[in-house]
Parts: structure tokens; sequence; C-alpha cells
């Protein structure tokens, strides 16, 4: 192990937001390329899961054609005359008609429910709305001038899926529809990706752990924060947390957590990457012959952001992956909420096979006048209101990057682009929701 000191002076310079971005996106890409242990679970647990095996159509969808209307099944060229229809019968939902009779012919029509399987030689649904019954209910009568194109309420059989085909592809998050089309399948488990473990670290010699009973904590303490942000952080990304236990601003201590995490698939610290005398992490993870991708992004909060990956040498060889990925976050708390919704999250995506993953941004009307220095993006707590046909947003007044207070009352990041020094009051901006 390298135990050279990393000359932190020599740190290239920070990164735009959107270089850091297309960083984090060229390892993540490198990451899919390798899929992740496979596990099989019912159904039931799979919300949240990443698809290893496609989601196969058991069977042509419709597997009928499938009225979608309640009405009569009729041809559509026999509604031109306006005459009436004789009716043969009814036919429900779940039942089909049977198949020993001869086809609808002209003249003729079939009651029918939305739901219920087409009989032969009927082309179009005549709404029950559109008809009108004779008292002896032998016939039917269509509303004046109403026709319809064959075709007309019901869904041809195979025309959403095709026996076979693929109704969701591997490295799908599992969300509501895609357990829908499941259950639609029938099946009743999947096969998905192993959840990635991300050890969580945070250092920092102010930091007292939140116990019960409370531990004794001095006025110039803090409680540490940041692991439980994170953890949940890392439950809403579908992965598994690792907690450890607190790592004081000392080399030892430091390099003691960093191995302990190097058993996980990610390895997340927090504090100690400024360009404070205690900021050690940068030299640390350089003893672990660390390659660093950037060491600091124009963002704020969330500047000193680090990202980098211990090669095989220096890690156990326990998962898939070559070389262990690792990002230092800044220990102010909103930075360390931040950085991981940005570039946290789609690393973590790839980790877990998950492809196609989105960041979730949102576009909404400023509400009001938005000045900042120019140079950094800043990603700040806001209000987003949703209740009104146009979507708003409003910053939340803030103390900076520490400020958990004002962050507990916003519900999202209002984006403030870094060239940008006034952004007028009606603006349509960026928003980085949460979750
Ligand atoms: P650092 O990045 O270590 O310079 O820390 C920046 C600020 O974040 C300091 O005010 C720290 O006390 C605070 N901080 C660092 N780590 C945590 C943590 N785990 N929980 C809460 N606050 C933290
Ligand atoms: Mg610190």
């Amino acid at each position: 192990m390298n135990t050279m000191h990393r000359n932190i002076a020599a740190n290239p310079p920070p990164l735009s937001f959107a270089q850091a971005l297309v960083s984090v996106a060229a390892q993540a890409a490198l990451l899919l390329e390798t899929s992740p242990a496979q596990e099989a679970v019912s159904l039931a647990d799979s919300l949240g899961r990443v698809l290893a095996a496609p989601i196969l159509a058991d069977r042509d969808q419709p597997p009928f054609d499938r009225a979608t209307r309640d009405g009569y099944a009729v041809r559509a060229a026999d509604l031109v005359s306006g005459q009436p229809l004789r009716i043969l019968g009814q036919v429900r939902a779940g039942e089909a008609w049977p198949g020993d009779q001869p086809p609808l012919a002209s003249g003729q029509a079939i009651e029918i429910m939305t739901g219920a399987p087409m009989p032969a030689g009927a082309d179009a649904v005549l709404m029950v709305e559109h008809a009108e019954r004779s008292p002896d209910n032998a016939t039917l009568r269509p509303a004046t001038g109403r026709v319809l194109a064959p075709g007309a309420n019901f869904v041809p059989r195979a025309s959403e899926a095709r026996n076979g085909d693929c109704l969701a592809a591997p490295g799908t998050r599992m969300g509501v529809p895609h357990i829908a089309v499941a259950a639609g399948c029938g099946l009743t488990s999947l096969s998905v990706y192993a959840r990635p473990r991300v050890a969580i670290l945070a250092t920092g010699d102010e930091l007292v752990e939140p116990a019960s009973p409370a531990a004794p904590i001095a006025a110039h303490q803090i409680y540490n924060s940041n692991s439980d942000s994170t953890a949940a952080l890392v439950q809403l990304a579908g992965a598994i947390p690792v907690r450890l236990p607190i790592a004081r601003d000392r080399h030892q201590d430091i390099a003691d957590g960093i191995r302990a995490g190097l058993d996980a698939d990610l390895l997340l610290l927090s504090g100690g990457v400024s360009m404070g005398k205690y900021d050690l992490v940068e030299e640390v993870l350089t003893g672990f012959d660390a390659e660093f991708f950037f060491t600091g992004v124009r963002i704020q909060p969330g500047k000193p952001l680090v990202f980098g990956r211990i090669p095989a040498g220096n890690i156990p060889a326990s998962n898939a992956h070559p070389a262990r990925y690792f990002f230092g976050l800044p220990g102010n708390p909103l930075s360390t909420m931040v950085t991981f919704a940005l570039f946290v999250r789609p690393l973590l995506a790839a980790l877990a096979g998950e492809k196609d993953w989105q960041p979730p941004f949102a576009l909404a009307r400023l509400t009001q006048d938005f000045q900042h220095a120019p140079g950094l993006t800043r990603f700040l707590p806001a209000w987003l209101d949703t209740t009104q046909a146009e979507p708003t947003v409003t910053p939340v007044p803030w103390h900076g990057s520490g400020d958990l207070a004002a962050n507990a009352r916003a519900n999202c990041y209002l984006v403030a682009p870094e060239d940008l020094p006034l952004v007028p009051a009606g603006t349509y901006v960026r928003v980085l929701l949460r979750g």
C-alpha cells in the first residue's frame, strides 16, 4: 500500500456540475457492463428491486378480442341502414360465446359486457347508450345516424403484446406498473439482482452518535446526522446501508474505517474533504492507491466532493467488480444529501444493475427574483407547490449547508445555474425532487 501523502495543493481545479455528471456517468456505464449476482424474490417483495431476467408475455395480450364497452357486438356495416338487429343472446366477462355457434351474421347482435371476448363474425361494439331495445327484448335499433368503423370499441387479440414479447427488460427497477405486468402474466416470483451494500463512514472529531439513552453531548459537539440521512438515502435507492463507527480525524482511524468499508460494494465517507488541517480523507485514500476522478465540483452545497476508486489489489475480492468506488461527501449535512442525490445515486443505480436511471428533475415557475454570485451551480432548499395548475417554487430562507432545519421545511432543491446571477420571478427553473 502506498504510504506517500497526497499533495493536496496539487489538486486539479474543481469540475463544473455538468463535467462531474459526465465523469460519474462514465463510471456508471462501465459498471453496467458487469451484472450483479441474481436471486429470486416473490412478486410481493419485488417492488423497488431490479429485474435480472425479462418479464415475457405468457400469451398474446389481450388473449382474445376484448370488448372495451358494454353494448352489442355487431357487424359495423349493419349500422349504415339503421335497421333493427336481432339479439341472439349475451356474453359476459369471463364467458365466451360458444364456439360451436355459427359466426354472427348480418342483421344480428349479441349483448356484450366490457372485458368479454368478441363473438366470431362481430367487428364492432355498439355502446349500450346508443341502442334502443324493443319492448320484447328481441331486437335493438341503433340510435339515429350512429355508425361505427370496424374495430370500434374492442381491442384486438395480441395488439398489446404477442406471446413471448418482452414486457420489462433486465435492468428495469420494479415499479407498480411492472408488478402489474408481471401479475398480468401470472407470475408469482421474479429473478432480480442482489442489492448493493453501501458502507457509510462518518468522520469528525466533533461527532457524537445519537443513542438511547442519550450520550452526554458538549456544546461544541454535534450529533452525527449524516450516517442516518445517508443510510436513509441508500435505502430509498433500494440498496443496503452498512453503518460503520465514526472515524476520528486521524490517519489510522480513517484508514481502519475505509478498510472495514471495502467489503461493501460502495464506500461513502462524509466529512474531512475540505482544505482544513484535519481534513485527511483524501490523504488517507491516497494511501490505498486511490484513483481520483475529481476532487471538487463547482456546486453549492457540496463543492469539496471527491469521487474515485480503489484498485483491485487493495480490496477484498468479495464481489463482481474489480475496483471499489468511493465518494468523499462533504460533511455539511445538506452537502452530503445533495451530492448523494446528484452523484451517488446514479452510480448506485449502476451498481444495482439498473439501466436508464433518470435524475428526478422537474420544472417550476419561480415565485420571486433569485440572486446569487455566479460561478457555482446552486441547489437550494425550496418549496415546490404542485397543488395549482402551474407548478411554482419558492426558496426557503437558509443559513448555508449546515441548516438542517431549513432543509426540513423544504420539499425540493431549486437549481440556480452557475452563469445566471439573477433569475427573475416567473422564470421556469429546474428543481431537484427528493427521494
Ligand atoms: P467537514 O466536511 O469535515 O469539514 O465538516 C463540515 C461541517 O459539517 C462541519 O460543521 C461539521 O461539524 C459538519 N459535519 C461533518 N460531519 C458531520 C456529520 N456526520 N453529521 C453532521 N454534521 C457533520
Ligand atoms: Mg470534519
